[in-house]
């Protein structure tokens, strides 16, 4: 792979090419080794303690929260994570993720029980990918589920059902989130999935992410379009139904992404009034651990 350099004013943004994929003992190797689950000691005098009053924002939101991938085929314009991790999903053992559950709950200060994600730079791409490692190594597209799903994509998702019905069962784990964005426009063709993680891992709210309503936006995104999330949400509320909660989604967008027309935002303003949503902020995402877009999130 090359090397993509974009020019901004005088300047060039470099971005090498994503390093070789790691296999699955290479990443336990690293998940595995004894990492201390706590901020840097450098951070105690600034916080009076890890304790203290003053909180590490970072720290908060990995400190219960469990990485079980790397790597995204979305290829999505506005983000960075395929062309630094890379196309190819490199998946850590089910084992491994398991050990590291137990040891966040056995090592970690403040634990209560809540694993706050099970995650990765997508939700659901675990174990996920091209069905023949040769036409993938040959493969040239830039994402795999735009302009629709390839046919060569393996779209299983019982691996990361069973590794949330095993994580579930630990001792001293009351509960599992994902907190990670979900791709759910092939999370769709697995109803059993929709229904494991509408069942048993929201909290009340799921985060995902449309980005726009309109087409002309959401084709410079390579996003799907908006008929997905429809099909998503009609999911979500019936599973949320059978299992007795109340629960509900809240969509992000991407306000002005380039090739948005003053007409494409008036569409989607429209479309937020008839979902009965309003705009709740519009600054740069808090996920730390990703990199951050500007994106509005919207209350019902
Ligand atoms: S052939 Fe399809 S599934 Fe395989 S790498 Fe290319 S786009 Fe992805």
């Amino acid at each position: 792979m090359r090397a993509l350099v974009q020019r901004h004013a005088d300047r060039d943004v470099w971005i090498n090419p994503p390093p070789i994929p790691l296999s699955t003992p290479e990443m336990d190797h690293v998940f595995d080794l004894p990492y201390a689950r706590s901020p840097h000691p450098r951070y105690a005098d600034e916080t009076g303690g890890h304790d203290g009053p003053t909180k590490i924002p970072a720290w908060e939101m990995i400190r219960f929260s469990v990485n079980i991938m790397r790597g995204c085929f979305g290829g999505c314009t506005f983000c960075s994570i395929t062309e630094h991790e890379g196309r190819i999903i490199q998946s850590r053992s089910e084992d491994s993720v398991i050990r590291e559950i137990e040891d966040i709950r056995d090592k970690v200060k403040g634990f209560t029980g809540v694993i706050s994600d099970l995650g990765g730079p997508t939700a659901n791409m675990y174990r996920i990918g091209c069905k023949s490692p040769e036409i993938e190594a040959a493969c040239r597209k830039p994402s795999c589920v735009y302009p629709g799903i390839c046919p060569n994509l393996n779209t299983d998702h019982g691996p990361l059902i069973h590794m949330y019905r095993r994580a579930r069962l630990l001792r001293g784990i009351k509960k599992i989130l994902i907190g990670s964005g979900l791709r759910y426009d092939w999370a769709v063709r697995s109803p059993e999935y929709v229904k494991e993680l509408v069942t048993h891992h929201v909290g009340g709210y799921l985060k995902i992410a449309p980005e726009h309503t309109e087409e002309g936006p959401l084709s410079k995104m390579m996003k799907p379009g908006i008929g997905s999330y429809d099909r998503f949400k009609q999911m979500f509320e019936k599973f949320s139904a059978e299992a007795g909660k109340k629960q509900f989604l809240i969509p992000y967008f991407i306000a002005a992404h380039p090739g948005t027309r003053d007409e494409d935002m008036m569409n989607l303003a429209l479309w937020l009034k008839r979902n009965g949503f309003r705009a709740d902020r519009c600054r740069p995402s808090t996920r730390a651990r990703w990199p951050r877009r500007p994106r509005c999130t919207t209350r019902g």
